[in-house]
């Protein structure tokens, strides 16, 4: 057996790069105006009458008439767009070009421009978590109405008109009523949308995708075939023989310790060399990782519905990746991502673009919050929801309602109420998660009496923006060299999430710096990364610095240099030699943007970025069965009602993999198959 190079995926990427970088709206950056009165803009955003405004003067006074172009920083990079003034007033605004995330922008980008031209105002409030985009195109607009003569600052100040008055009361029908259309929710309704069924989707966003949208896109399965193109090393072998030989007594997994056993005995007689990959050793790899909390019969059904749901949404349109990579976290590489799309993006298009092409009666309704599960004899018979202005819906479900409302990552309160020690200080942690995330659906499913399990399962994720708790963005891709403030290594970095958690945050300040070179930075010719930032932009948002020495960036950091410089040269030995003797890392093959590289410290320039753990997903959550129906607190089901997704407990092990493979049973299951 060998080190051999294999890919290592990282935690997740990219699209989504919740940054906060200060938006510049300013005049360097616009491309100026053209005095050209009456130019015909074609305003994709808006173009409305602006109310209030008969020819008087706004509050932003006179504009000299004609189009201006501006641009300022969004989350993924500038936001361009056009403004056409006539001369009391804010005619149109047209997004020109941006590379905002698909599904997170198209509110902002809808409903900001509609929003300034109605109200002629610039104080208009950012949409729950697509802020950065929000503020981007309000920067944008306040440099257009400075370019054009006006007073941008007293535009801020406009206060808008209270449109949002509650509407007539709405009450609709469908199969299946599925709430929240992030990934698990989506699966549902397609699922169910295939066995006849009409649903009718609620999201209580204004966008969908919930934290679906926001991941890299990797997915984990269990396909023993795909994964033996990689060759087995010491330190996998020795991980095997650990895992069988672990005290437990729990009858199934003594079974998948048995039958891993005997594959390695008839392995070795077959003089086999590739990496082993079995739906039991999958199983048996969880349970002992994630605590030995999961049950048994979930997680092995889990595992078992990896790669026939992946072959599923191969069917629905998705490109998969041929061989799987690692993933931050992750001891095997088995993770799988779309080829076409970055990030979680593909795993909500490839439903919307189904549930179009199909035809299927699939109703999508954004913004409206469920609040409360309506029941009729011990049944659960549709939601009750409230719209952001106030209406009531009333949704009728004829065989079913699935909650997959994902986790509650974003409540603190819940995260300290259901704590279970594993993490010292809660109420000091950030979460990386979509705000949406606070429990909605396990509050409403424990008022008609379902039962909960492993709430107090929460993960952190190490790499996430000391200042802002954002995963994104970063350079490198997570599994690259880790030092703390005193210049040191302290973690094998390949090891479980809990573990570099744990090590993190027992750094100074809980905080370290993943270190990088231009090899495995992430880092293009173009002074892009591989999340489409500008990495300039990153130095000046002080997310990342960048050095040509060595010493260079350990002055930069504020760290010792000889220490540091000592800490980099030993890890480059590891990587030259493929042996750890510091912190055991088994593999130092190249990653998911550095495939055929490896994560030395080698080449300048060099770059780091301090990074600490934040809250990321909750594996506790609705007590549910292989079949996604929800059991309540007097352990038998209860009717009518589902649960998919990061909303359920029980597997220990949440992520894309539990969104589409329990998502696509609960749709099945609520038609009766
Ligand atoms: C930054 C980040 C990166 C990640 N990367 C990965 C990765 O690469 N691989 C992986 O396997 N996992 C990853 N995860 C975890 C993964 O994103 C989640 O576990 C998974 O997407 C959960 O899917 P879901 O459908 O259950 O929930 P979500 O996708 O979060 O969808 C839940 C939806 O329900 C809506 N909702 C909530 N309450 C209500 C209500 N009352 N009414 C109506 N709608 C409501 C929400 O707005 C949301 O749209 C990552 C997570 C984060 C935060």
């Amino acid at each position: 057996m060998k080190s051999v190079k294999r890919k290592i995926f990282l935690l997740g990427l990219t699209a989504m790069m919740s940054v906060s970088l200060a938006a510049c709206g300013s005049k360097e950056e616009s491309t100026g105006g053209t005095a050209a009165a009456g130019t015909d803009t074609t305003a994709a955003a808006a173009e409305t009458e602006t109310e209030g405004n008969d020819g008087d003067v706004t509050a932003g006074g006179t504009y000299t008439a004609g189009t201006y172009t501006a641009t300022a920083k969004g989350n993924n990079g500038d936001v361009t767009l056009e403004v056409t003034f006539d001369s009391d007033a804010i005619k149109s605004i047209e997004i020109k070009e941006h590379g905002e995330t698909p599904g997170i922008s198209d509110a902002p980008i809808a409903k900001i421009p509609e929003l300034i031209i109605a109200n002629q105002s610039l104080n208009i409030d950012a949409i729950t978590g697509a802020t950065n985009t929000s503020n981007a195109i309000l920067n944008a607009v306040a440099d257009a109405v400075t370019q054009a003569g006006g007073d941008a600052e007293a535009l801020k100040k406009v206060e808008i008109a209270d449109n949002e008055a509650a509407g007539e009361a709405v009450e609709k029908e469908a199969d299946v009523i599925v709430v929240g259309a992030g990934g698990a929710g989506l699966a549902a309704a397609v699922s169910a949308a295939e066995e006849g069924a009409s649903v009718i989707v609620i999201e209580k966003n204004p966008y969908i995708g919930g934290n679906t949208v926001r991941t890299g896109g990797g997915y984990a399965s269990c396909d023993p075939e795909a994964i033996a193109i990689h060759e087995m090393t010491d330190g996998e072998m020795a991980e095997i023989e650990g895992l069988i030989a672990r005290e437990t007594d729990n009858e199934a997994v003594k079974g998948w310790q048995k039958k891993v056993a005997e594959d390695m005995e008839a392995y070795k007689a077959e003089g086999k060399t590739q990496v082993y990959d079995s739906l039991e050793y999958m199983s048996l790899q969880y349970f002992f990782r994630f605590s030995q909390a999961a049950d048994p019969e979930l997680l092995y059904d889990l595992v078992a519905k990896s790669k026939p749901t992946k072959e599923w949404l191969g069917e629905l349109g998705f490109e998969w990746t041929d061989s799987p990579s690692f993933l931050l976290g992750d001891t095997w590489p088995r993770w799988f991502s779309s080829v076409s799309a970055h990030g979680g993006d593909g795993f909500i298009s490839v439903f919307t673009d189904a549930i179009e092409e199909k035809n299927y009666n699939v109703e999508i309704i954004k913004e409206v919050r469920a609040g409360e599960l309506l029941t009729a004899d011990g049944k659960v018979v549709g939601v009750k929801g409230t719209a952001a202005d106030g209406t009531e819906y009333t949704l009728n479900a004829n065989k079913g309602v699935v909650l997959a409302t994902g986790g509650f990552s974003a409540n603190k309160e819940m995260l300290i109420e259901y704590s279970d020690g594993r993490w010292a200080d809660i109420s000091k942690l950030q979460t990386d998660n979509d705000p949406a995330m606070v429990g909605d659906g396990i509050k409403m499913a424990l008022e008609i009496g379902a039962d909960v399990v492993d709430m107090g399962h929460l993960q952190l994720v190490p790499t996430c923006d000391p200042k802002t708790g954002d995963a994104y963005p970063f350079i490198g891709t997570g599994t690259n060299l880790y030092v703390n403030k005193e210049g040191k290594r302290f973690v094998n970095e390949l090891s479980d999430r809990d573990t570099l958690s744990n090590a993190a945050l027992a750094q100074t300040d809980g905080i370290f710096y993943m270190v990088c070179d231009k090899n495995n930075s992430g880092v293009g010719e173009d002074g892009t990364t591989y999340g489409g930032q500008n990495i300039q932009d990153l130095i000046d948002a002080d997310i990342v610095v960048k050095a040509d020495t060595l010493e260079e960036l350990a002055g930069l950091l504020g760290v010792d240099s000889a220490t540091f410089v000592e800490t980099i040269e030993k890890f480059n030995e590891a990587v030259k030699t493929g042996v750890d003797p510091e912190f055991n890392r088994a593999s130092f093959g190249g990653d998911f943007i550095n495939p055929d590289g490896n994560p030395g410290i080698f080449e300048a320039p060099f770059y780091a970025g301090p990074r600490t753990p934040s809250a990321h997903i909750t594996k506790g959550g609705l007590k549910v069965n292989t079949s996604a129906e929800v059991i309540g607190t007097d352990g038998n089901t209860i009717p009518g009602l589902y649960a998919a997704g990061e909303v359920t407990g029980g597997r220990t092990v949440a992520g894309l993999l539990e969104a589409m493979t329990s998502g696509r049973t609960a749709g099945k299951t609520v038609m009766g198959k």
